[in-house]
């Protein structure tokens, strides 16, 4: 068992820890069961806010459990809509945007995140962003879809300017079966 380099959600998790302050405005693209959500929700400390997306009607009653559980529930706006229509819900600047691509396992439909619709919302993250922001994916590619889907993200963000943004990837290069990347982009300050 690892003690630090561990899993590559864990590894985010390190990077996003650094940057996340009391107060601080964030977006959880995938909410899933609500364990990002959650996370940033403590983050931010009772002063700070998360808008969380998914489409998925029982991500929803799932994560507004798990918030009430913990009385998170008033920092934390539960959207029904897909990620690429943030821009629509969120109006100020945010601090991070974490994506969790793929499927949530152990739901009743698999409904995975889409090259398009992935890249949209990368878009819509980066405008939102502000100076020294972060937008954290993590990329699996072991599902059907999942190969195109990396190949789409990893084609967007290797073009962003780098006098705007820096792109970071972290991966386990010597794992087996379909090991998840990480891809971080920090919005550059503008002078
Ligand atoms: N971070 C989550 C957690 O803590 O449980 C896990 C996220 S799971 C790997 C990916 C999620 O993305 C699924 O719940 C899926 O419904 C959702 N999803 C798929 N397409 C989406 C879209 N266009 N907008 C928002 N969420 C989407």
């Amino acid at each position: 068992r690892a003690k630090y380099l561990t899993k590559i959600t864990d590894i985010n998790k390190m990077y996003i820890d650094k940057i996340l302050k009391e107060g601080d405005i964030v977006v959880d693209a995938t909410m899933g069961n609500g364990y990002d959500t959650k996370y940033l929700a403590e983050k931010v400390g009772s002063s700070g806010f998360v808008y969380s997306f998914d489409i998925q009607e029982e991500a929803i009653s799932s994560t507004k459990k798990r918030l009430l559980e913990s009385n998170l529930e008033n920092r934390v706006k539960l959207i029904l809509d897909g990620h690429e229509n943030m821009g629509q819900y969120v109006d100020e600047e945010v601090s991070c945007v974490l994506f969790n691509l793929g499927y949530l396992p152990g739901f009743k439909h698999m409904v995975v995140t889409k090259p398009q619709t992935t890249i949209k919302a990368i878009e819509a993250s980066l405008k939102i962003l502000k100076p020294h922001g972060i937008v954290s994916i993590a990329i699996y590619t072991g599902h059907p879809g999942g190969e195109d889907e990396k190949n789409s993200v990893y084609d967007f963000v290797s073009t962003l300017d780098q006098k705007e943004f820096n792109v970071l990837e972290s991966s386990f290069l010597n794992q087996i079966n379909n090991p998840p990347r990480l891809i971080l982009i920090e919005k550059k300050k503008i002078y």
